[in-house]
């Protein structure tokens, strides 16, 4: 008889999904129960080549790789229902991030899941690991809460990547630009950093333009893909074959870390983008062989405000992680949110021929300012 490990670990616990931040606030963690709950009745859970895994906080030495230690401070008052003067100076206030009780531990254990997910993948014990909770937070700053982000698991793991040595190719698909990761590397070859987002001419940030390259001994490792909005899957699928796969074709990463926001959705509720659950796995799949190349694959989540969108395409990325074949239908034992009948969205939109020009013009001017800008500082 032979044993072998899994293909793909879920880093998730039922914690993840307890912090409540006020029913008037878009992100809803309960959206990771959701998630797993579509993730078993499709019977992904008991395949061969998936595991589950229980996350553990992060500490603070992890934290500080990143974070100003008064940060850290005011966040842990604040997550012990202190009411702390000057707050609005650390991000935090009404909007995007209220003040809330709970929120180090749950911040904490967010970034402990993706630090879990780098390990499952640096040890061996997993090909894949997918980090549900992680990926969300990639708009924290140093010593700023920012855009519902509290302590940024992602430059926080991949730092711990960094310090043993390793090459990471960090590639984000979120709607959003991942603002605070590409902070994190601006000034250094050792992490590649690609965002493939709405344009920060329409979208919270702001930022994400194609000159934004890095700095210093990192300038060209920091790359920007801005789309316009209603771009949807074929444009965008085309701009990001356009740059991702030559990118790490040359860059030979050691592990291909990949934050996979589905607030590109056309039915997300606060961004502008068109794609669909198939286009956005059609990504991940993609992703999952550049990985196979360098070999380690860790995925994080990240935005996503439409519940059944959320749901049903992270059960697609983690099928895809596993080699497992979902059926083609929702299956009729998930009801805790609504959601259409199959995975895929059929028919998908179709934002017709005018649209579909302007948008590909736009997304055509930002790959050719890649490869003028970037691509030589790549041998390509
Ligand atoms: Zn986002």
């Amino acid at each position: 008889m032979t044993t072998h490990s899994p293909q793909a670990s879920l880093v998730y616990s039922k914690e993840l999904a307890a912090h409540d931040m006020g029913p008037n606030h878009p992100l809803k963690p309960i959206r990771y129960a959701h998630t797993v709950g579509l993730m078993e009745a499709s019977g992904l859970l008991e395949s061969p080549n998936v595991r589950v895994v229980a996350p553990r906080p992060a500490d603070r030495e992890d934290i500080e790789r990143f974070h100003h230690p008064e940060y850290v401070d005011v966040v842990h008052a604040i997550g012990s229902g202190m009411i702390v003067p000057g707050m609005g100076e650390f991000g935090f206030g009404p909007g995007d991030n209220p003040p809330a009780r709970g929120l180090y531990d749950a911040a904490a254990l967010s970034a402990g899941s993706t630090i879990v997910a780098t390990e499952l993948v640096t040890s061996g014990k997993s090909r894949a690991a997918f980090a549900l909770a992680g990926g969300v937070h990639h708009h924290a700053m140093p010593a700023r809460a920012a855009g519902f982000g509290v302590f940024n698991d992602a430059v926080i793991a991949i730092e711990g990547l960094a310090a043993q040595g390793m090459r990471v190719a960090y590639v984000d698909i979120d709607c959003h630009h991942g603002d605070g990761v590409q902070l994190g590397f601006y000034e250094t070859q050792r992490v590649l950093t690609i965002s493939i987002h709405e344009s920060g001419q329409y979208l919270f940030p702001g930022t994400g333009h194609t000159e934004e390259t890095g700095r210093a001994d990192g300038l060209g490792y920091s790359v920007n893909v801005p789309l316009a909005p209603y771009t949807g899957d074929e444009v965008w699928l085309e701009a990001f074959e356009a740059v991702v796969p030559p990118l790490l074709e040359s860059f030979q990463p050691d592990l291909v870390f990949t934050q996979l926001g589905i607030d590109t959705h056309f039915r997300d509720p606060i961004t502008h983008l068109q794609l669909t659950t198939q286009g956005h796995n059609q990504a991940v799949r993609r992703l999952g062989a550049l990985a196979d190349r360098a070999g380690l694959w860790v995925a994080v989540g990240g935005g996503g405000y439409d519940l059944g969108a959320v749901a049903r395409a992270w059960t697609m990325d983690l099928a895809a992680m596993a080699g497992f074949n979902l059926p083609e239908r929702i299956p009729d034992s998930f009801t805790s949110v609504p959601v259409p009948p199959t995975f895929a969205d059929q028919p998908p939109p179709d934002p017709g021929a005018a649209v579909t020009s302007q948008t590909r013009a736009f997304a055509q001017e930002s790959v050719r300012q890649i490869r003028k800008k970037v691509f030589p500082r790549h041998g390509l």
